[in-house]
């Protein structure tokens, strides 16, 4: 009778501690959500994350946060960032997955959910100023309206010269922007096509030339590519997310695209 019990015991014991694990790392990563308004850098250790860095304030004075995941003495330096556009909120789960899942080796990541939380709010495109923020960086920058309206000149949004600062100051090799819904990897000109090759084989999505209709006047990794050696790809993912995509198949293939684990 009493090996009978026994064994499921054991079972619940295990399963009750890591229920308690799991709550309580819930609950540090939330604090981690709600807490770094309060300082520029706030160290933390939930999930894979070393440090947060408030990298800027929108508009409404709303933090646009940078978490950083991985190794900080990992050689290979990467950021990461979704919904620089506030109505492309399904990629923001892939980031919330390496921002919160298990440690990451091999790569130094910088993590950005979402670069424009005032959009995120209103569920829009653009900023709470009504900028499209990926119109609004200095290189190419020409006057656009509407739903791509680029601003009353170059880099007139915080939002663009926090990211400008942060991605000068951090000079990683790789940069991921995250978008909606065009479906597949894009084509950076003028790059090695090692990295974006990977990315598409990683994200199993097409390679894919976005031409932003024409000439792309003022986005962020026309900017990136053009004044860093590193190299910058838009990643374009359908309407919707699968679980599997934000979960599994995102996370995971950015980070073999890195040649990163965990
Ligand atoms: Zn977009």
């Amino acid at each position: 009778m009493t090996r009978l019990l026994k064994a499921p015991d054991i079972v619940t014991r295990s399963t009750l501690r890591l229920l308690i694990a799991f709550a309580a790392a819930f609950l540090m990563s939330l604090s981690l959500w709600l807490m770094p308004a309060a300082s520029s850098v706030v160290p933390a250790r939930v999930g894979a994350v070393s440090e947060v860095k408030e990298i800027g304030r929108t508009n409404s004075d709303r933090p646009i946060l940078a978490f950083r995941v991985g190794d900080p003495t990992a050689p290979v330096k990467a950021v990461v960032m979704s919904a620089i556009h506030g109505d492309e909120r399904g990629p923001i789960r892939i980031a919330n997955n390496l921002i919160h899942g298990a440690p990451i080796r091999g790569v130094d990541l910088w993590v950005i959910p979402v670069v424009n939380p005032d959009g995120l709010k209103s569920r829009t495109r653009r900023n709470g100023r009504g900028v499209d923020l990926n119109r609004n960086f200095p290189t190419d920058w020409g006057r656009s309206y509407g739903q791509t309206y680029s601003g009353p000149r170059p880099a007139s949004e915080p939002e663009t010269r926090a990211l400008m600062a942060f991605l000068d100051e951090v000079n990683p090799q790789y940069l991921v922007s995250f978008h909606q819904p065009l479906r597949g990897v894009g084509v950076a000109d003028n790059k090695p096509p090692g990295f974006q090759r990977a990315l598409a084989r990683g994200l199993k999505l097409r390679l894919r030339s976005f031409n932003c209709t024409g000439v792309c006047h003022g986005t962020m990794t026309t900017w990136f590519n053009r004044n860093h050696a590193g190299v910058a790809i838009t990643v374009e993912y359908g309407r919707r997310l699968s679980r599997r995509q934000a979960t599994r198949t995102g996370p995971n293939g950015v980070l073999r695209a890195l040649s990163a684990w965990r």
